[in-house]
């Protein structure tokens, strides 16, 4: 599996992800969220910064069932999903990642059919790698 580079912007995400917290950077001077992390804030300039907790909530924004060519390691686990997620707490930001049957399941582990925008998902952190990786669970409903 292809696991994220970790850069100093985003060492926080990862952190708190390691004790099952989905936090978004804000803005310690105006709260503006934003993601990706980066070191300005993009409203006010601010370079001060703070992580805010998500309760992990989200909604399927848009979707994408990639198809061949794939690199090897997914060709394997095809047809899998790859899901922009608009969160609950943070209506602007959307995360990118993958809708899994539970937490720890292969990609391939959701049937593509049960996928619909606007589909209420929350957050699972899975371990890829010794990295906890945020994947998403459908929510009944
Ligand atoms: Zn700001």
């Amino acid at each position: 599996m292809l696991t994220p580079v970790i850069d100093e912007d985003g060492a926080p995400f990862w952190e708190y992800a390691a004790r099952g917290e989905l936090r978004v950077q804000s803005c310690a001077d105006c709260g503006e969220l934003r993601f990706p992390p980066r070191p300005c804030c993009p409203h006010c300039r601010s370079f001060a910064s703070a992580w805010r907790l998500m309760s992990g909530r989200g909604r399927i924004w848009s979707y994408v069932l990639p198809h061949p060519p794939l690199l090897p390691e997914y060709a394997a686990q095809a047809p899998y999903n790859a899901v922009l997620v608009e969160l609950v707490d943070a209506p602007r930001i959307r995360l990118v990642g993958n809708v899994v049957a539970a937490p720890g399941a292969p990609l391939n582990s959701v049937d593509p059919g049960r996928l619909r925008i606007g589909a209420p998902v929350r957050v699972a952190f899975t371990e890829v790698d010794g990295l906890a990786v945020p994947r998403w669970l459908l929510e009944r409903g």
